[in-house]
């Protein structure tokens, strides 16, 4: 089920960051060439889950040029199948169980600042469009046709529900976390710095059994869908590839809108202001900047794996886990392209 992912071993071991960057272009440009000669990934659908407000001095660190203090993220699942030895598999990239995250310190704190006010500002800002099995009933998948579950890192995840915890059984009977053994590791033992991000208890009390814990980048059944390291945002987060009829689609949360990946060509205030002033080829999201140098070449991996977006080739195939959307009470922060919602190929249903 799982097969290692060579291309970008090494590509990081030199002392020269510039050199490291030019290694991973490379490394991604051959890598690219090789999935698009794999199949493509039998179904792919997004769902629109739920729309946050998010520090926009995260969102584009050290470029947003407006004083609006926050843009509007999107919270998506991907719904993915794919071919195996085994027969089809079904993925959920990114099920966020929203309802159960708000423990994360940094949503406690908000909710904290807002007091009394906080069921008016929860109307303004915090939009509930639909939940994880909400999404999967709308297509007809039961809880127990799930094989996998991923995030491409575990910022304000509670996966309790999903996978069982503490003797609790759990929603998706069959599935298991991919989940590359740092992150993991990571959130079990987090500084202050960074456990302002995680949904305290979202990963304890998990059996083993539940996990995949991956060592390195991997290809899924027949390498329709691969998870690359990417790490930057976190110490551990991976890059879901998807090869459908659009190409190769690339998720993460490194960047939170396409703009933040060709920033050159933005029309948010500041962005292309700060790549022309400074040469930088992409804008991180740094709510914990936990390893900047390594997220500035991730990026740039990213984008050179999923090359042109079909919508506007000026910007790459990408589609962030969480994307920045056009919000009234957020002006300036529209992205200049986005990638709404997206679905190729036919769902298999499990024979019931
Ligand atoms: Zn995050």
């Amino acid at each position: 089920m799982f097969t290692p992912i060579s291309h970008f071993d090494d590509t990081r071991n030199t002392l020269r960051p510039m050199q490291r960057v030019d290694n991973v272009r490379e490394a991604a440009r051959d890598f690219r060439r090789d999935m698009l000669a794999k199949p493509k990934v039998l179904f792919y659908k997004t769902f629109e889950l739920v729309r946050v407000p998010y520090p926009s001095k995260f969102a584009y660190l050290n470029a947003f040029g407006l004083p609006t203090p926050f843009v509007h993220l999107c919270n998506r699942l991907f719904v993915i199948q794919f071919s195996s030895s085994e027969g089809v598999k079904t993925l959920l990239v990114s099920p966020s169980d929203w309802e159960h995250q708000r423990a994360t310190p940094f949503f406690a704190e908000l909710d904290a600042k807002a007091g009394p006010m906080i069921g008016v500002l929860e109307a303004l800002v915090l939009k509930k469009t639909s939940t994880v099995l909400q999404c999967l009933t709308s297509i007809g998948l039961r809880p127990e046709d799930i094989d996998y579950i991923t995030y491409d890192h575990l910022h304000t995840q509670n996966v309790s529900r999903w996978l069982g915890a503490n003797g609790r059984s759990a929603v998706f009977p069959n599935a298991k976390l991919l989940v590359m053994r740092e992150e993991w590791e990571s959130a079990q033992s987090l500084i202050p710095w960074q456990n302002q991000w995680y949904c305290p208890q979202g990963t304890q009390g998990i059996a083993p059994e539940k996990l995949e814990l991956l060592d390195n980048s991997v290809w899924l059944g027949d390498g329709a869908v691969a998870l690359v390291r990417t790490k930057g945002h976190t110490e551990g987060n991976h890059s879901i590839v998807a090869h459908t009829d659009s190409g190769l689609q690339v998720t993460s949360e490194n960047g939170v809108s396409l703009d933040a990946y060709e920033p050159k060509h933005s029309a948010i205030r500041g962005l292309a202001d700060f790549a022309k002033r400074t040469g930088a080829e992409v804008i991180i999201n740094g709510n914990t900047q936990e390893y900047v140098v390594d997220q500035y070449i991730s990026m740039i991996q990213e984008k050179s794996i999923a090359g042109p977006n079909p919508l506007d080739e000026r910007f790459p195939n990408m589609v962030p886990s969480s994307e920045a959307q056009p919000y009234w009470l957020f002006p300036g922060t529209a992205p200049t392209l986005r990638t709404g919602n997206l679905e190729f190929g036919q769902l298999s249903l499990p024979v019931h």
